[in-house]
Protein backbone atom coordinates (compact mmCIF):
# COMPACT_ATOMS: atom_id res chain seq x y z
CA UNK A 1 0.00 0.00 0.00
CA UNK A 2 1.15 3.49 -0.90
CA UNK A 3 1.06 6.41 1.28
CA UNK A 4 -0.23 10.13 0.41
CA UNK A 5 0.20 14.02 1.79
CA UNK A 6 -2.41 16.23 0.61
CA UNK A 7 -1.49 20.00 1.63
CA UNK A 8 -2.76 23.36 1.15
CA UNK A 9 -6.51 22.61 1.91
CA UNK A 10 -9.65 24.48 3.95
CA UNK A 11 -10.06 21.13 5.84
CA UNK A 12 -14.01 20.53 7.26
CA UNK A 13 -13.26 17.61 9.48
CA UNK A 14 -16.37 17.03 10.67
CA UNK A 15 -14.23 15.00 13.66
CA UNK A 16 -15.84 15.08 16.97
CA UNK A 17 -14.83 18.91 17.88
CA UNK A 18 -15.94 19.49 14.24
CA UNK A 19 -13.15 21.36 13.50
CA UNK A 20 -12.29 23.67 10.15
CA UNK A 21 -8.34 23.93 9.05
CA UNK A 22 -7.58 26.47 6.96
CA UNK A 23 -4.35 25.48 4.63
CA UNK A 24 -4.56 21.79 6.61
CA UNK A 25 -2.68 18.43 5.54
CA UNK A 26 -3.98 15.07 5.76
CA UNK A 27 -1.23 12.04 5.59
CA UNK A 28 -2.70 8.79 4.23
CA UNK A 29 -1.04 5.74 4.81
CA UNK A 30 -2.88 2.74 3.15
CA UNK A 31 -6.45 2.37 3.77
CA UNK A 32 -5.97 4.51 6.68
CA UNK A 33 -6.09 8.39 7.70
CA UNK A 34 -2.55 9.04 9.66
CA UNK A 35 -2.74 12.27 10.41
CA UNK A 36 -5.25 15.82 9.97
CA UNK A 37 -4.40 19.18 10.59
CA UNK A 38 -1.44 21.69 10.51
CA UNK A 39 1.46 18.96 9.90
CA UNK A 40 4.86 20.50 9.87
CA UNK A 41 7.03 20.26 7.13
CA UNK A 42 9.16 17.10 6.60
CA UNK A 43 6.61 15.23 9.19
CA UNK A 44 6.14 12.63 6.73
CA UNK A 45 7.59 11.44 3.71
CA UNK A 46 4.20 10.20 1.74
CA UNK A 47 4.78 8.21 -2.06
CA UNK A 48 2.96 11.00 -3.63
CA UNK A 49 2.09 14.73 -2.61
CA UNK A 50 -1.26 16.60 -3.38
CA UNK A 51 -1.25 20.60 -2.85
CA UNK A 52 -4.77 20.92 -2.61
CA UNK A 53 -4.46 24.79 -4.09
CA UNK A 54 -7.06 26.38 -1.30
CA UNK A 55 -9.35 24.05 -2.16
CA UNK A 56 -12.12 22.65 0.21
CA UNK A 57 -11.74 19.43 1.18
CA UNK A 58 -14.13 16.94 2.76
CA UNK A 59 -15.00 13.01 3.75
CA UNK A 60 -15.86 11.20 1.01
CA UNK A 61 -19.92 11.57 0.49
CA UNK A 62 -22.40 8.18 1.54
CA UNK A 63 -25.05 7.37 -0.34
CA UNK A 64 -27.60 5.12 2.18
CA UNK A 65 -30.01 3.76 -0.73
CA UNK A 66 -29.36 3.32 -4.63
CA UNK A 67 -30.18 1.08 -7.34
CA UNK A 68 -27.11 1.01 -9.41
CA UNK A 69 -29.37 -1.40 -12.08
CA UNK A 70 -31.41 1.37 -12.82
CA UNK A 71 -28.41 3.32 -14.88
CA UNK A 72 -29.50 2.01 -18.30
CA UNK A 73 -33.44 3.87 -17.64
CA UNK A 74 -32.53 7.11 -18.76
CA UNK A 75 -34.18 8.94 -20.98
CA UNK A 76 -36.47 5.36 -21.40
CA UNK A 77 -39.94 6.26 -22.14
CA UNK A 78 -41.73 2.55 -21.72
CA UNK A 79 -44.05 1.61 -24.89
CA UNK A 80 -47.91 2.50 -24.72
CA UNK A 81 -49.48 5.15 -23.15
CA UNK A 82 -48.07 6.58 -19.91
CA UNK A 83 -47.92 5.00 -15.95
CA UNK A 84 -51.18 6.43 -14.20
CA UNK A 85 -50.03 4.95 -10.91
CA UNK A 86 -47.05 3.98 -8.68
CA UNK A 87 -48.16 0.35 -9.40
CA UNK A 88 -48.39 0.81 -13.36
CA UNK A 89 -45.13 2.59 -13.40
CA UNK A 90 -43.15 -0.51 -11.68
CA UNK A 91 -45.10 -2.62 -14.20
CA UNK A 92 -44.05 -1.02 -17.46
CA UNK A 93 -40.67 0.56 -16.23
CA UNK A 94 -38.81 -0.76 -14.00
CA UNK A 95 -40.07 -4.98 -13.52
CA UNK A 96 -39.52 -4.45 -17.06
CA UNK A 97 -36.06 -3.03 -17.38
CA UNK A 98 -34.73 -5.08 -14.59
CA UNK A 99 -36.03 -8.18 -16.14
CA UNK A 100 -34.46 -7.48 -19.71
CA UNK A 101 -30.48 -7.28 -17.99
CA UNK A 102 -28.12 -10.22 -18.25
CA UNK A 103 -25.46 -10.57 -16.21
CA UNK A 104 -22.87 -8.45 -18.11
CA UNK A 105 -25.25 -5.60 -18.43
CA UNK A 106 -25.50 -5.71 -14.30
CA UNK A 107 -21.81 -4.98 -14.47
CA UNK A 108 -21.77 -2.29 -16.74
CA UNK A 109 -24.91 -0.49 -15.46
CA UNK A 110 -23.36 -0.83 -11.92
CA UNK A 111 -19.75 0.90 -13.31
CA UNK A 112 -21.18 3.55 -15.24
CA UNK A 113 -22.87 4.60 -11.70
CA UNK A 114 -20.02 4.27 -9.75
CA UNK A 115 -18.16 6.32 -11.92
CA UNK A 116 -20.48 8.89 -11.41
CA UNK A 117 -20.59 8.69 -7.68
CA UNK A 118 -16.64 8.45 -7.85
CA UNK A 119 -17.09 11.56 -9.55
CA UNK A 120 -19.71 13.46 -7.77
CA UNK A 121 -17.28 12.93 -4.08
CA UNK A 122 -19.44 9.86 -3.01
CA UNK A 123 -17.00 6.82 -1.88
CA UNK A 124 -19.96 4.27 -0.44
CA UNK A 125 -23.03 2.63 -1.36
CA UNK A 126 -25.76 1.32 0.08
CA UNK A 127 -27.26 -0.83 -2.95
CA UNK A 128 -30.75 -2.25 -3.59
CA UNK A 129 -30.58 -5.18 -6.54
CA UNK A 130 -32.15 -6.76 -9.03
CA UNK A 131 -32.19 -8.48 -11.92
CA UNK A 132 -34.45 -11.41 -12.41
CA UNK A 133 -33.46 -12.98 -15.01
CA UNK A 134 -29.74 -13.69 -14.04
CA UNK A 135 -30.28 -13.53 -10.22
CA UNK A 136 -27.67 -16.17 -9.29
CA UNK A 137 -24.25 -14.18 -8.61
CA UNK A 138 -25.27 -10.96 -9.89
CA UNK A 139 -24.24 -9.39 -6.61
CA UNK A 140 -20.81 -10.75 -7.72
CA UNK A 141 -21.02 -8.67 -11.14
CA UNK A 142 -21.83 -5.65 -9.19
CA UNK A 143 -18.93 -6.30 -6.52
CA UNK A 144 -16.83 -6.70 -9.66
CA UNK A 145 -17.58 -3.27 -10.71
CA UNK A 146 -17.21 -1.56 -7.10
CA UNK A 147 -13.86 -3.06 -7.22
CA UNK A 148 -12.60 -1.65 -10.68
CA UNK A 149 -13.91 1.54 -10.06
CA UNK A 150 -12.69 1.58 -6.53
CA UNK A 151 -15.68 2.80 -3.96
CA UNK A 152 -16.93 0.54 -1.07
CA UNK A 153 -20.53 -0.90 -1.11
CA UNK A 154 -23.46 -2.73 0.34
CA UNK A 155 -24.95 -4.88 -1.43
CA UNK A 156 -28.32 -7.08 -1.56
CA UNK A 157 -30.49 -8.73 -3.60
CA UNK A 158 -34.21 -7.53 -3.94
CA UNK A 159 -36.46 -11.03 -2.77
CA UNK A 160 -39.69 -10.41 -4.39
CA UNK A 161 -43.03 -12.65 -5.54
CA UNK A 162 -43.26 -10.82 -8.09
CA UNK A 163 -42.04 -13.07 -10.53
CA UNK A 164 -40.97 -16.24 -9.01
CA UNK A 165 -41.60 -16.87 -5.43
CA UNK A 166 -39.25 -16.26 -3.04
CA UNK A 167 -36.83 -15.25 -5.69
CA UNK A 168 -33.25 -13.83 -4.52
CA UNK A 169 -33.44 -15.54 -0.80
CA UNK A 170 -30.63 -18.06 -2.30
CA UNK A 171 -29.14 -15.37 -3.77
CA UNK A 172 -28.81 -13.01 -0.23
CA UNK A 173 -27.69 -15.79 1.76
CA UNK A 174 -24.41 -16.87 -0.69
CA UNK A 175 -23.71 -13.31 -0.68
CA UNK A 176 -23.69 -12.79 2.51
CA UNK A 177 -21.65 -16.05 3.78
CA UNK A 178 -18.81 -14.98 1.24
CA UNK A 179 -18.50 -11.44 2.87
CA UNK A 180 -18.34 -12.95 5.94
CA UNK A 181 -15.07 -15.31 4.86
CA UNK A 182 -14.02 -11.96 3.68
CA UNK A 183 -11.40 -10.26 5.68
CA UNK A 184 -11.86 -6.75 3.49
CA UNK A 185 -14.75 -4.74 4.66
CA UNK A 186 -14.92 -2.93 0.83
CA UNK A 187 -17.92 -4.87 0.20
CA UNK A 188 -20.89 -5.97 2.58
CA UNK A 189 -24.18 -7.61 2.64
CA UNK A 190 -27.88 -7.26 3.94
CA UNK A 191 -30.80 -9.29 3.65
CA UNK A 192 -32.92 -7.22 0.58
CA UNK A 193 -36.35 -7.04 0.32
CA UNK A 194 -38.67 -5.33 -2.28
CA UNK A 195 -41.60 -4.31 -0.14
CA UNK A 196 -44.78 -5.86 1.65
CA UNK A 197 -46.73 -5.53 -1.42
CA UNK A 198 -45.26 -8.44 -2.98
CA UNK A 199 -44.10 -10.34 -0.03
CA UNK A 200 -46.13 -13.30 0.81
CA UNK A 201 -45.91 -14.63 4.71
CA UNK A 202 -43.88 -18.04 3.73
CA UNK A 203 -41.71 -15.59 1.80
CA UNK A 204 -41.32 -13.18 5.08
CA UNK A 205 -40.45 -16.29 7.03
CA UNK A 206 -37.93 -17.65 5.63
CA UNK A 207 -35.93 -13.93 4.81
CA UNK A 208 -36.35 -13.48 8.33
CA UNK A 209 -34.93 -16.96 9.58
CA UNK A 210 -32.23 -16.71 7.20
CA UNK A 211 -31.53 -13.01 8.05
CA UNK A 212 -31.99 -13.49 11.94
CA UNK A 213 -29.38 -16.65 11.37
CA UNK A 214 -26.86 -14.49 10.08
CA UNK A 215 -27.05 -11.63 12.34
CA UNK A 216 -27.63 -8.90 8.97
CA UNK A 217 -30.16 -5.94 9.18
CA UNK A 218 -32.40 -6.26 6.34
CA UNK A 219 -32.79 -3.39 3.69
CA UNK A 220 -36.54 -2.90 2.50
CA UNK A 221 -38.65 -0.24 1.36
CA UNK A 222 -41.70 0.67 3.20
CA UNK A 223 -44.94 2.40 2.68
CA UNK A 224 -43.24 4.16 -0.68
CA UNK A 225 -46.93 4.79 -1.82
CA UNK A 226 -50.56 4.05 -0.12
CA UNK A 227 -50.74 0.49 -2.27
CA UNK A 228 -48.17 -0.50 0.01
CA UNK A 229 -50.27 0.30 2.99
CA UNK A 230 -53.42 -0.64 1.25
CA UNK A 231 -52.28 -4.29 0.40
CA UNK A 232 -50.96 -5.08 3.48
CA UNK A 233 -53.84 -4.08 5.17
CA UNK A 234 -56.15 -5.77 2.81
CA UNK A 235 -53.91 -9.06 3.18
CA UNK A 236 -53.12 -9.72 6.40
CA UNK A 237 -55.20 -6.44 8.63
CA UNK A 238 -51.60 -5.20 9.68
CA UNK A 239 -50.00 -1.76 9.25
CA UNK A 240 -46.96 -1.87 7.75
CA UNK A 241 -44.44 -2.02 10.60
CA UNK A 242 -46.58 -4.30 12.65
CA UNK A 243 -46.44 -6.47 9.69
CA UNK A 244 -42.94 -6.49 9.63
CA UNK A 245 -42.29 -6.31 13.31
CA UNK A 246 -43.94 -9.98 13.47
CA UNK A 247 -41.14 -11.30 11.83
CA UNK A 248 -38.51 -9.39 13.82
CA UNK A 249 -37.21 -7.08 10.96
CA UNK A 250 -37.43 -3.65 12.42
CA UNK A 251 -33.96 -3.31 14.44
CA UNK A 252 -30.87 -1.30 14.76
CA UNK A 253 -28.80 -3.16 11.52
CA UNK A 254 -32.49 -2.75 9.27
CA UNK A 255 -33.07 -0.01 6.81
CA UNK A 256 -36.65 0.96 5.58
CA UNK A 257 -36.37 3.44 3.01
CA UNK A 258 -39.37 5.88 2.26
CA UNK A 259 -41.77 5.34 4.94
CA UNK A 260 -44.07 8.06 3.74
CA UNK A 261 -47.45 6.77 4.54
CA UNK A 262 -46.18 5.66 8.64
CA UNK A 263 -48.51 6.60 10.96
CA UNK A 264 -47.34 8.14 13.65
CA UNK A 265 -46.86 5.15 16.17
CA UNK A 266 -45.41 3.78 13.60
CA UNK A 267 -42.08 6.03 13.78
CA UNK A 268 -42.23 5.69 17.32
CA UNK A 269 -41.18 1.68 16.60
CA UNK A 270 -39.00 2.55 14.45
CA UNK A 271 -37.31 4.37 17.31
CA UNK A 272 -38.05 1.95 20.05
CA UNK A 273 -36.42 -0.26 17.84
CA UNK A 274 -33.25 1.07 16.83
CA UNK A 275 -34.25 0.93 13.06
CA UNK A 276 -33.09 3.51 10.64
CA UNK A 277 -35.07 5.22 7.74
CA UNK A 278 -33.55 6.97 4.66
CA UNK A 279 -35.57 9.19 2.44
CA UNK A 280 -35.32 9.60 -1.16
CA UNK A 281 -37.04 13.31 -1.83
CA UNK A 282 -36.24 13.40 -5.71
CA UNK A 283 -37.23 9.95 -6.53
CA UNK A 284 -40.45 10.53 -4.39
CA UNK A 285 -41.33 13.91 -6.56
CA UNK A 286 -40.03 11.98 -9.68
CA UNK A 287 -43.24 9.13 -8.63
CA UNK A 288 -45.58 12.18 -8.47
CA UNK A 289 -45.67 10.65 -5.20
CA UNK A 290 -46.22 12.18 -1.62
CA UNK A 291 -42.24 12.87 -0.25
CA UNK A 292 -41.08 10.85 2.97
CA UNK A 293 -41.72 13.08 5.89
CA UNK A 294 -37.73 12.97 7.38
CA UNK A 295 -38.38 15.77 9.87
CA UNK A 296 -41.61 13.92 11.41
CA UNK A 297 -38.97 10.80 11.56
CA UNK A 298 -36.39 13.14 13.26
CA UNK A 299 -38.75 14.26 15.69
CA UNK A 300 -39.83 10.75 16.51
CA UNK A 301 -36.02 10.53 17.18
CA UNK A 302 -35.47 7.73 14.07
CA UNK A 303 -31.92 7.79 12.34
CA UNK A 304 -32.75 9.34 9.25
CA UNK A 305 -30.67 8.69 6.22
CA UNK A 306 -30.75 10.09 2.74
CA UNK A 307 -30.27 8.29 -0.85
CA UNK A 308 -30.57 8.43 -4.55
CA UNK A 309 -33.15 5.65 -5.13
CA UNK A 310 -31.55 5.11 -9.04
CA UNK A 311 -32.56 8.91 -9.47
CA UNK A 312 -28.47 9.79 -9.78
CA UNK A 313 -25.39 9.13 -7.86
CA UNK A 314 -25.32 12.56 -7.10
CA UNK A 315 -25.95 13.22 -2.98
CA UNK A 316 -25.85 16.83 -2.31
CA UNK A 317 -28.75 17.50 -4.94
CA UNK A 318 -30.69 15.00 -2.42
CA UNK A 319 -30.17 17.08 0.60
CA UNK A 320 -31.23 20.04 -1.42
CA UNK A 321 -34.05 18.81 -2.61
CA UNK A 322 -35.29 17.34 0.86
CA UNK A 323 -34.75 20.71 2.28
CA UNK A 324 -36.38 22.80 -0.67
CA UNK A 325 -39.41 20.16 -0.46
CA UNK A 326 -39.98 20.79 3.13
CA UNK A 327 -40.29 24.79 3.31
CA UNK A 328 -42.28 24.95 0.20
CA UNK A 329 -44.48 22.18 1.43
CA UNK A 330 -44.89 23.55 4.58
CA UNK A 331 -45.06 27.40 3.59
CA UNK A 332 -42.12 28.15 6.09
CA UNK A 333 -38.49 29.84 5.10
CA UNK A 334 -37.02 28.52 8.72
CA UNK A 335 -37.30 24.70 8.05
CA UNK A 336 -34.68 22.00 7.36
CA UNK A 337 -31.84 23.16 5.99
CA UNK A 338 -29.19 22.52 8.24
CA UNK A 339 -31.27 19.20 9.15
CA UNK A 340 -31.32 18.29 5.46
CA UNK A 341 -27.49 18.54 5.75
CA UNK A 342 -27.33 16.98 8.91
CA UNK A 343 -28.95 13.80 7.67
CA UNK A 344 -26.73 13.74 4.64
CA UNK A 345 -23.08 14.18 6.35
CA UNK A 346 -23.76 12.85 10.22
CA UNK A 347 -26.61 10.43 9.85
CA UNK A 348 -25.57 8.67 6.51
CA UNK A 349 -22.36 8.30 8.53
CA UNK A 350 -24.04 7.00 11.33
CA UNK A 351 -26.11 3.90 9.14
CA UNK A 352 -22.61 3.46 7.53
CA UNK A 353 -20.78 2.88 10.68
CA UNK A 354 -23.61 -0.05 11.73
CA UNK A 355 -22.87 -1.99 8.88
CA UNK A 356 -19.24 -1.48 8.08
CA UNK A 357 -16.35 -2.67 10.27
CA UNK A 358 -13.93 0.46 8.97
CA UNK A 359 -15.16 3.58 10.50
CA UNK A 360 -15.51 6.27 7.69
CA UNK A 361 -17.39 9.93 7.26
CA UNK A 362 -14.51 11.81 9.24
CA UNK A 363 -10.93 13.77 8.48
CA UNK A 364 -9.58 11.57 11.42
CA UNK A 365 -6.89 9.42 12.38
CA UNK A 366 -7.70 6.21 12.11
CA UNK A 367 -10.50 6.97 9.48
CA UNK A 368 -10.98 4.93 6.26
CA UNK A 369 -9.11 7.40 3.72
CA UNK A 370 -12.06 8.41 1.56
CA UNK A 371 -11.26 11.95 0.95
CA UNK A 372 -12.37 14.49 -1.15
CA UNK A 373 -10.82 17.70 -3.09
CA UNK A 374 -13.95 19.44 -4.19
CA UNK A 375 -12.62 22.52 -7.39
CA UNK A 376 -14.37 24.76 -4.64
CA UNK A 377 -12.29 27.97 -2.89
CA UNK A 378 -14.86 29.23 -0.76
CA UNK A 379 -14.83 33.24 -1.08
CA UNK A 380 -17.47 33.98 1.76
CA UNK A 381 -15.99 32.46 5.20
CA UNK A 382 -16.48 29.08 5.72
CA UNK A 383 -17.05 27.84 9.49
CA UNK A 384 -19.20 25.58 11.26
CA UNK A 385 -22.07 28.68 10.99
CA UNK A 386 -21.54 28.55 6.95
CA UNK A 387 -20.67 24.99 5.97
CA UNK A 388 -24.24 24.07 4.94
CA UNK A 389 -24.94 27.45 3.00
CA UNK A 390 -21.50 26.55 0.93
CA UNK A 391 -22.56 23.26 0.34
CA UNK A 392 -26.24 23.46 -0.68
CA UNK A 393 -25.19 26.49 -2.98
CA UNK A 394 -21.53 26.10 -3.78
CA UNK A 395 -20.31 22.40 -3.61
CA UNK A 396 -23.78 21.28 -5.08
CA UNK A 397 -22.78 23.01 -8.54
CA UNK A 398 -19.24 22.38 -8.01
CA UNK A 399 -17.08 19.70 -9.32
CA UNK A 400 -14.95 17.39 -8.06
CA UNK A 401 -11.21 17.42 -8.39
CA UNK A 402 -9.79 14.53 -6.66
CA UNK A 403 -11.90 11.49 -4.94
CA UNK A 404 -9.70 9.42 -2.82
CA UNK A 405 -11.16 5.86 -1.59
CA UNK A 406 -9.63 3.77 0.51
CA UNK A 407 -6.41 5.44 0.47
CA UNK A 408 -6.35 5.63 -3.89
CA UNK A 409 -6.81 8.51 -6.18
CA UNK A 410 -9.17 7.24 -8.36
CA UNK A 411 -10.56 10.58 -9.46
CA UNK A 412 -7.43 12.28 -10.53
CA UNK A 413 -7.75 16.00 -11.93
CA UNK A 414 -11.58 14.71 -12.98
CA UNK A 415 -10.52 12.03 -14.78
CA UNK A 416 -10.41 8.07 -13.88
CA UNK A 417 -6.82 7.17 -15.10
CA UNK A 418 -7.19 3.43 -13.72
CA UNK A 419 -9.99 3.02 -16.63
CA UNK A 420 -10.91 3.10 -19.76
CA UNK A 421 -14.30 5.10 -19.74
CA UNK A 422 -14.34 6.03 -23.18
CA UNK A 423 -14.57 2.16 -23.57
CA UNK A 424 -16.45 1.81 -20.96
CA UNK A 425 -19.17 4.32 -22.01
CA UNK A 426 -19.06 3.24 -25.89
CA UNK A 427 -20.23 -0.51 -24.20
CA UNK A 428 -23.29 1.09 -22.07
CA UNK A 429 -24.31 2.64 -25.24
CA UNK A 430 -24.56 -0.69 -26.86
CA UNK A 431 -25.80 -2.38 -23.92
CA UNK A 432 -28.58 0.32 -23.12
CA UNK A 433 -29.61 0.05 -26.89
CA UNK A 434 -29.99 -3.98 -26.69
CA UNK A 435 -31.67 -3.62 -23.18
CA UNK A 436 -34.26 -0.94 -24.79
CA UNK A 437 -34.99 -2.96 -27.75
CA UNK A 438 -36.40 -5.97 -25.77
CA UNK A 439 -38.38 -4.47 -23.40
CA UNK A 440 -41.75 -3.71 -24.83
ZN1 LIG B 1 -35.53 2.10 -3.81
Amino acid sequence: MSSLLITNGRLVTLDEENRFVDNGSIYIDGRRIVAVGDIAPGSYVADRSIDAGGRLVMPGLINAHHHLYSTFARGFTPPGPPARSFEENLKKLWWKLDAALDSDDVYFSALLALIEAARAGCTTIIDHHASPSCCDGSLDRVEQAFRDVGLSGCLCYEVSDRNAEAQGIEENERYIRKCRKSDDDQLTAMFGLHALMTLGTETLERCAEIGQALDVGFHVHAAEDLVDVQTTTRRCGRSIIDRFADFGIPGPKTIFVHGTHLEPREMDLLHSTDSMLVSNPESNMNNGLRVSPALDFLRHGVTVGIGTDGMSSHLISQARALYLHQRTDHRDPTLAFAEACEILLHNNRTICNRIFVEPRGALAAGQLADVVIHDYVPFTPLDAGTLYGHLLFGLSFSRVQTTIARGRVIVDDGQLPHLDEAAVRAGCAERAAAIWARIH
